[in-house]
């Protein structure tokens, strides 16, 4: 009998991808309740279900998991200071690549503890979709702003669109795991985020823009539009945290600088930086935010990239791919490409 070798592989593939879905683990999602936590998880497949007081670890498919309980810290829009500052964005559920970009340059050491000192971590947002690693790199990222804090330094997440897309709701680009494991739970998967879940909290305290230094940090940019509205930061931060969550507005609608906001041309959407904005009208925007240059992600590109002369610099480096990844690194006003090995190399501003 003839038997095709492919087709036997692919079935093997199949029965494989098939078995390791149905045997998977995932989360903890936990929920405020009764003055103590509700935790939801997958183990091999099967729901569980248990309450916990205030303790911070538990029993998570047989290893010892820390959870991050602490009150979230409150988030600034602009800082200043002598810091070195690492920035990665677009971690699109690839939390081993995460760890190994943050591990080979010493951000955090071999147990993934804190080593960057008094230095900022910035992250710009889009930790959602895509990949099959986002609750993993969810906890560690709000484990380590907890820890960066003991040390002097910072952990910065800023939100992205897939974060915001989630939290309302739009699927479209979750890994088929993430489906199962909420329907495992007999939750829709918005709703493990929602305003009673601790990771659900941590999201719906963050900001979509930070200035350090002369340093804009956000997840797309801003459209020269954004200058009528003659916001600050802050007033940005606010209306943007405040209207998150469409659902979720005691109004019927968002607000004009909501939905400017939250829109095409917004922070979490806007691509122009990289496409067809013109130097005057970017110089015009800098200006007004008193800042020197963009730090963005969103737009992707094979490692970390500079535009207009250093105005803008893009990180998102396609993490998403899986392959590999580049952060920056800005010590002592000198800029870096860092990738997974630990190697650096000087970014020039001066190419286009
Ligand atoms: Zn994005």
């Amino acid at each position: 009998m003839y038997i095709n070798k492919k087709l036997v592989l692919g079935l093997f593939g199949l029965f494989i991808s098939a078995n390791s879905m149905a045997m998977f683990n995932e989360g903890p999602y936990v929920f405020s309740e009764n003055e103590g936590y509700r935790v939801e998880l997958i183990c091999a497949g099967k729901a569980r279900s248990f309450y916990l007081q205030a303790q911070s670890h538990i029993e998570y498919c047989g290893q010892r998991m820390a959870l991050e309980l602490t009150p979230n810290p409150p988030q600034v829009s602009q800082i200043e200071g002598a810091f070195p500052v690492a920035a990665l964005s677009d971690i699109h559920g690839q939390y081993d690549i995460m760890i190994q970009l943050l591990k080979a340059n010493k951000i955090v050491d071999e147990n993934g503890s804190w080593v960057f000192g008094k230095g900022h971590l910035v992250i710009t947002g889009d930790i959602f979709d895509r990949g099959s690693q986002v609750t993993e790199a969810l906890w560690y990222i709000k484990w380590l702003e907890g820890e960066a804090l003991k040390y002097g330094g910072r952990v910065h997440f800023l939100l992205g669109n897939h974060e915001v897309m989630v939290l309302n709701g739009d699927l479209r680009y979750l890994h088929k795991k993430y489906l199962k494991a909420a329907s495992l739970i007999g939750t829709p998967f918005e709703q493990l985020f929602s305003k009673k879940s601790v990771l659900g909290q941590w999201l719906r305290s963050k900001n979509v823009v930070i200035k350090i230094n002369e340093n804009l940090f956000l997840h797309g940019g801003f459209h020269p539009n954004i200058l009528g509205f003659k916001a600050s930061l802050k007033e940005i931060n606010r209306v943007f945290r405040a209207e998150l969550v469409a659902d979720e507005l005691s109004v019927a609608k968002r607000s004009k600088l909501g939905r400017y906001l939250h829109g095409t041309k917004g922070p979490i959407w806007y691509r122009g930086l990289f496409s067809n904005i013109d130097r005057e009208a970017l110089s015009k925007i800098l200006a007004y935010f008193n800042a020197s240059r963009f730090i963005v992600g969103h737009t992707s590109h094979s490692e970390v990239v500079s535009r207009h002369f250093g105005k803008v610099i893009g990180i998102d480096s396609s993490i998403k791919l899986g392959h590999k990844g580049e952060l920056l690194l800005i010590d002592k006003g000198v800029f870096w490409r860092a990738d997974t090995q630990g190697q650096r190399v000087k970014l020039h501003f001066g190419e286009r």
